[in-house]
């Protein structure tokens, strides 16, 4: 598996409108644009860093995943996502690895980023997503 850099990190928040200000007008970091992933129930907007980015994830509903992250855990860092050479064959090695899998196979992320994630249960306790562009 090669890991090629921190592709971004994943905040959850409960309003973009409003998150957005602290890393646009305040830390002074261009806005990329929104985009809404229906079957995740949630809008990612993105702000690159260099050759990573900030990601802020806003729940399009009550029962979504971001909606029931930030009801336990209030906002806050979400994930860490780690840009890979070849997903399908990162994914493979962790499974021989013993590593618990939330996606054994890669969905369509924001973007049209092939992404899974791992279970915090195997990484000390951060969600880790993989992504490949
Ligand atoms: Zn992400």
């Amino acid at each position: 598996m090669k890991i090629l850099k921190i592709d971004h990190l994943g905040i959850a928040v409960n309003n973009i409108e409003n998150g957005k200000k602290f890393w646009t007008d305040v830390l002074g970091l261009d806005f990329e644009g929104s985009e809404t992933v229906a079957e995740q129930k949630v809008t990612t907007a993105f702000f690159p860093v260099g050759e990573s980015e900030v990601e802020l994830l806003e729940s399009t509903a009550p029962d979504g995943p971001i909606a029931k992250y930030i009801e336990k855990r209030g906002e806050g860092l979400q994930h860490i996502a780690f840009r890979v050479e070849n997903i399908e064959e990162a994914l493979e090695e962790l499974k021989e690895k013993g590593i618990r899998l939330i996606d054994e196979k890669p969905r369509k992320g924001a973007g049209g980023a092939k992404i899974a994630f791992l279970h915090p249960k195997s990484t000390s306790g951060i969600l880790v997503e993989l992504c490949e562009r």
